[in-house]
């Protein structure tokens, strides 16, 4: 057993609240396990060893009434999450036996645990770090394969490595320009500053590199805002209703409803996409109404990530296509994927003269706007604007970063973006050749951002911050 901070014995309920088959009640501090041993039926539990299962019910010793029959699961400090000794109890998934459940074991002792406080034990109690913590919250949030990768590398504390060997090379350097800094006005120079020019260089590209990761990891953990744009019936909310079924048939039986859908979200090869349908473009709106739906799509246009410019592919001609996504995208940096719908209605010459034509139709200002052709009223040609559209959000990005870390965590990419900034100092600093005192200070900066991330380096207020954004039971 080893020492651990808290004296307290928490409990909360750590599956979603609601009915269920099963429900898990958790309990962590030194009492966890007396207290579960005096409301349970084998009073042997109390000499249990750790990692053991243990089947029986549960009584309230006031009334003798038997609340449920039971699975404790039992864990001894310190091998366990919170290091801790850590109970939990499966038990029947209703509300009324939870709220039972719970109110006994605070009536035996224990107190009802706050927002993410058995991971923050965790952390406290040294069994994971502060980036890992934070990964056990994206983990519980991940919905698509992508994140969950992401988030399980993040946890099992592969970038809190690649930080702490960043650091520990760093943390060399600093010594020696405080131990110049102790010899005061003799002028000696310990550290060698070709050597720390060099080491410099080599952490400013890793922690560039993962600056850059950040991006991807924002589009892998928050998905990519895609607006569907197009004239009136080019056929938008068929195609977004399309994509739609096609997921669902694949992941999940939720019926098909007749909603029209707005704005959803679609998992497509582990990415996560938003799709927005938008109210019909046209040049001269018909109404006001109208005037003003067209206003708000060239504002979605503006925030999204991708633009999907849909067109029914009998009633314009490439020329038409390219003006109107070039007066949609005029100053914006913005993917942009050509979609022709309706090819059921168009001979395969007719589809095959448009992509020759709109191929060759590129203005030169503009860079190349890859076209689909599909029918979405018939489900045809789905999985090629699938691929266009993996292939235009991740390009090659994805593919030079799938084995390294990525940055997912604002958090994060706040201390290394302040990191990158005094490394830069230092680095300026050696270059101008500044005094031994300015180089010391700017690199304890950049170490002290970088140990934010892993939480060597801790207020308080940060720690508050991070681990109220759990919830309960976490
Ligand atoms: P929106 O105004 O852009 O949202 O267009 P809708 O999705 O409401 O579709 C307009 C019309 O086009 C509807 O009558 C659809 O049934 C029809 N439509 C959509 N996709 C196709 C298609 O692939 N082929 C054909 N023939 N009709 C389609
Ligand atoms: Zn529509």
């Amino acid at each position: 057993m080893v020492q651990t901070i808290f004296s307290d014995t928490i409990v909360a309920l750590s599956t979603p609240p609601g009915a269920g088959a099963l429900a898990v009640i958790r309990l962590s501090g030194p009492a966890a396990i007396s207290i579960t041993a005096s409301v349970f039926s084998r009073k042997s539990l109390a000499e249990a060893g750790g990692h053991t299962l243990h089947y029986g019910t549960i009584r309230d010793p006031a009334s003798s009434d038997i609340l449920d029959e039971v699975v404790v699961a039992l864990y001894r400090n310190p091998r366990s999450f919170t290091r801790e000794d850590v109970v939990e109890i499966s038990c029947h998934g209703s509300d009324y036996v939870v709220r039972q459940v719970l109110a006994l074991m605070l009536r035996q002792g224990a107190r009802l645990a706050e927002a993410g406080e058995f991971t923050k034990r965790a952390f406290l109690n040294g069994a994971l770090d502060l980036a890992q913590a934070e990964a056990v919250a994206d983990l519980i949030a991940s919905d698509s394969a992508l994140s969950h990768r992401v988030a399980l590398n993040q946890l099992r504390g592969g970038f809190s490595q690649e930080l702490r060997d960043l650091r520990a090379r760093l943390i060399k350097f600093a010594a020696l320009l405080e131990l110049e800094l102790d010899f005061g006005e003799e002028d000696v120079e310990f550290a060698d500053r070709t050597g720390l020019a060099r080491l410099l260089a080599e952490v400013r590209g890793v922690v560039a590199g993962l600056l850059r990761s950040f991006e991807l990891g924002n589009v892998i953990k928050n998905g990519i805002t895609a607006v569907i744009a197009g004239r009136p019936n080019a056929g938008k909310s068929t195609l977004l209703n399309a994509l739609l079924r096609e997921e669902r048939a694949i992941v999940s039986a939720i019926p098909g409803t007749t909603r029209d859908f707005i704005e959803d979200e679609v998992s497509i090869d582990g990415l996560r996409f938003r799709f927005v349908d938008t109210a019909g473009l046209r040049d001269n709106p018909a109404d006001e109404v109208e005037a003003i739906g067209v206003k708000r799509t060239r504002q979605r246009v503006r925030q999204a990530a991708l633009l999907l410019y849909l067109f029914d592919l009998t009633e314009m001609t490439p020329a038409d296509v390219q003006a109107e996504i070039q007066e949609l995208t005029t100053g914006l940096e913005l993917p942009v994927l050509a979609v022709g719908n309706k090819t059921d209605l168009a001979s395969p010459e007719i589809q095959n003269a448009f992509a020759a034509e709109f191929n060759a139709t590129i203005p030169t200002s503009q860079a190349t706007v890859p076209l689909v052709l599909l029918a979405a009223g018939r489900n045809q040609g789905l999985e090629d604007l699938q691929s266009a559209l993996l292939t235009q959000v991740r390009g090659s990005a994805l593919e030079n970063t799938a084995s390294a870390t990525i940055v997912t965590n604002v958090r994060h990419a706040r201390a290394l973006e302040t990191a990158a900034l005094h490394l830069a100092a230092v680095q300026a600093g050696l270059d101008t050749g500044r005094g031994t005192e300015l180089l010391a200070a700017d690199l304890r900066h950049a170490l002290a951002a970088l140990g934010e991330i892993t939480g060597d380096i801790s207020s308080e207020d940060l720690l508050t911050s991070i681990f109220t954004e759990f919830c309960i039971g976490k």
